[in-house]
This record gives C-alpha cells, sequence and structure tokens, in this order.
C-alpha cells in the first residue's frame, strides 16, 4: 500500500503543480471562494466523489466510501486567501490586485485534493471511508471551521477522526513534515476597550476623568498576567494592537478605544486569563472613576494534537518519506488556526508541512507577500495524509 500511494502521489505531481498555480493566480478572500470551490467541486466530481457545495456557506465535501469498515476519516485544507500585495514576481503570481496566498491555503487545498485523487485510484483496498473537506474563511476568526460544523460536515457519516495540514517554512524543511505532540497552534482571543472619561483642559486634570490614563494603567496592568499570574511555562500573550483617543496636546479625552489580542494554549489558561483581563479593566477603570465598556470575543480555540492519532500520523509519515523527514516539534506556535475547532470537536491532529528551502529562496514566513514554496512540498503533504488516512482505518477495521 505504501508503495502504490508513493508511487500514485509522485505521478501527479505535474497535475498538483498546475492545479496549485491556478488557486495562487487567482486567491479568493475567506468566504469569496466561489471560484476556487468550483473548481474543486468539479475536479472530484471528475475523479468520481460524492460531492457537497455550500457546506458552510462556501465550502465544499467529497465522499470516498471505500470497500468496507465503516469508520469514516475526514482530511482537511483550507480555501482562502489574504489581503495582502503579493511581492514575488513569479509566473504564477497572484493576478488579483491586494490579495495573495499568503498563507499557503492553496496548497492546502490542492493536497487534500491530491490526497483524493491516489485515495480513489486505490478505493478498493480501502477499508472505511475518506471525506475530502474544503473550509472557507480560515482567515475570518473561526467563522469558516464552525460553519461547517454546523452545517454538519462531521455527520453523515460521522467522521471519526479529522487531519489537517499547513505549509510550514523554518525549521522544518522542504521534503520534512513536524508534528507537536499536544497543543500545536493557539487559541486566539480578541479584545474590544472602550474606556469612558470625562474630558476638559489638559492644564486642569483634577476637573477630569482621563481615560488615556486609565487605558495606560491597564495596558500595563494585562502585561501581568504573563509575568505574574500564569505559569512561566505555560504560554500567554496579550498584545494590545490599537489605541485610538484624544484629539489635542492640551485637551483630556472623552473617550479611549483599545483593541488587542490574546494567545493562550490551554483550554483551562484561555478561561483564566479572560477572567483576569475582566478583573483588571473593571477594577482599574473603577479606582480611577472611569466607565467602560468590554467586548471579549473567544475567537479559534486552541489546536490540540490528540496523541494516539498524533503517533499513528508519525509512524506513517516515517514509514513513507524515511524517518529523518518526519520533525517531532519542540514548541507549539503561538499563531490562531480554526482548525482548532475542529479537533475540539472529534480527535484531530495537525500536520505541518514543511517548505524551508534556501537554496530555491524560500524562506519567508506565513503572511509574508514573499510567502512561496516549491510544489515538491505538495507530493510529501499528499503521501503522508493519505498514508495515514488508510493506516488509521486499516486499524480502525482490525480492532
Ligand atoms: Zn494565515
Ligand atoms: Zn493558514
Amino acid at each position: 500500500m505504501k508503495e502504490k500511494i508513493s508511487r500514485k502521489a509522485e505521478e501527479i505531481k505535474d497535475a498538483l503543480r498546475e492545479f496549485r498555480r491556478d488557486l495562487h493566480q487567482n486567491p479568493e478572500l475567506s468566504f469569496e471562494e466561489f471560484r476556487t470551490a468550483n473548481k474543486i467541486a468539479q475536479a472530484l466530481t471528475q475523479i468520481g466523489l460524492e460531492v457537497q457545495t455550500g457546506v458552510g456557506k462556501t465550502g465544499v465535501v467529497g465522499l470516498l466510501r471505500g470497500r468496507s469498515g465503516n469508520k469514516t476519516i475526514g482530511l482537511r485544507g483550507d480555501m482562502d486567501a489574504l489581503p495582502v500585495e503579493e511581492l514575488n514576481q513569479v509566473p504564477y503570481a497572484s493576478r488579483k490586485k491586494g490579495v495573495m496566498h499568503a498563507c499557503g491555503h492553496d496548497g492546502h487545498s490542492t493536497i487534500i485534493l491530491g490526497a483524493a485523487m491516489v485515495l480513489h485510484s486505490l478505493r478498493a483496498e480501502i477499508p472505511g471511508s475518506v471525506k475530502f473537506i474544503f473550509q472557507p474563511g480560515e482567515e475570518s476568526g473561526g467563522k469558516g471551521a464552525r460553519g461547517m460544523i454546523e452545517d454538519g460536515v462531521l455527520k453523515n457519516p460521522d467522521v471519526s477522526a479529522i487531519l489537517g495540514v499547513h505549509m510550514w517554512p523554518a525549521p522544518i524543511r522542504l521534503g520534512q513534515i513536524g508534528l507537536n505532540y499536544g497543543p500545536s497552534m493557539a487559541a486566539s482571543d480578541s479584545i474590544y476597550l472602550k474606556i469612558k472619561g470625562q474630558g476638559g483642559h489638559a492644564a486642569m486634570p483634577h476637573m477630569t476623568i482621563d481615560p488615556i490614563v486609565i487605558a495606560a494603567q491597564i495596558i500595563n496592568m494585562i502585561q501581568l498576567i504573563a509575568s505574574r499570574m500564569t505559569d512561566p511555562l505555560d504560554p500567554v500573550v496579550v498584545s494590545i494592537g490599537l489605541i485610538k483617543g484624544g484629539t489635542r496636546r492640551n485637551i483630556i479625552a472623552n473617550e479611549v478605544e483599545l483593541e488587542g489580542t490574546v494567545r493562550t494554549l490551554l483550554p483551562e489558561t484561555r478561561i483564566k486569563v479572560k477572567e483576569k483581563i475582566e478583573k483588571i479593566v473593571k477594577g482599574v477603570a473603577e479606582a480611577l472613576e472611569g466607565g467602560y465598556e468590554l467586548n471579549y470575543v473567544m475567537g479559534v480555540a486552541p489546536t490540540i494534537n490528540e496523541p494516539g492519532l498524533t503517533r499513528l500520523v508519525e509512524e506513517a509519515a516515517q514509514e513513507i518519506l524515511g524517518e529523518d523527514q518526519v520533525l517531532r516539534l519542540q514548541h507549539p506556535h503561538m499563531t490562531g488556526e480554526d482548525f482548532g475547532a475542529l479537533c475540539e470537536t472529534i480527535p484531530g491532529t495537525f500536520i505541518k508541512v514543511g517548505v524551508y528551502s534556501p537554496e530555491k529562496g524560500h524562506v519567508h514566513v506565513l503572511h509574508s507577500p514573499r510567502f512561496d514554496f516549491d510544489e515538491e512540498a505538495l507530493v510529501t503533504g499528499v503521501k503522508t495524509v493519505a498514508y495515514a488516512a488508510v493506516k488509521y482505518l486499516s486499524r480502525a477495521h482490525s480492532e
């Protein structure tokens, strides 16, 4: 089986490259993936799968019913691009001004489609079913995965485990994959805070309530959450990215607006940090006699890799790629990924597919206007997910 999957994945390399480059040239923002979804649905139909469109708005699902067995594994790739102006000068650069596949989602969709091609050609030997999930709106703060779950993507037939893929720059080299045991990507929550004071003359501060001073205290205090209120070995990031208030140097503002992001890895820490922020805002505002409106938005859940499934993927990747091509990553990443919503619902694991290649000039980080990768990575991804899916279904079948 391993040899057959490897051979087939190598055979379709040109088709994968062409498919990815077409998506790359025609990027679409979150929930506007109409052309992309259409192209994927057509390709899945052509392969011979049962296809469902409009799942979670613009999502697409292909179902491969295997020979026997009653388990179904899900393979998930996302489809949306970012509002980034591409700076790469390559023949397949984005043709759409200000929109770019800077997070590699063109690669993810292509890997999952490639796995569908490979597994369909071997369908008589697959002991279970595979759902190929093409998710929209990953860059929209969690709405993409949630929309698909609400539309029943994990039901009928019920999906019992899910694998996700993401192109990954350093330290994972082209040809390698990386896996985290436990947390892989952070939860990403948002702070929207309005502080209400009482404006007046800056030379008579005692006659005013200064929301800028209140904001400054709050910004400093919430930094103490990471340094004094949570375990130093349990990462927490609290960043205020926007502050808006005031009109002139000698006028005390009436109101200040703040926006920020909070990243955590563990569900219990996520709740704790939220409570601490609420407490600090309330306490500081009250002490300094200001008012406030806090809108704390729980965004993307942390992506936590289920250890048993991760071990299975690790073994599969070692067998099909070679042992030295599989990295056990020491640290998770504090970026958010809405695969978290899927692996919060059923056991899942997130596979980071290496693209780092200084030789080819592929050294740029995700979301960079220069991010790019060699399509050899797609073959690596297809081999890994296709073989891991078969291994999972075979194991489930023999239990
Ligand atoms: Zn991204
Ligand atoms: Zn991404």
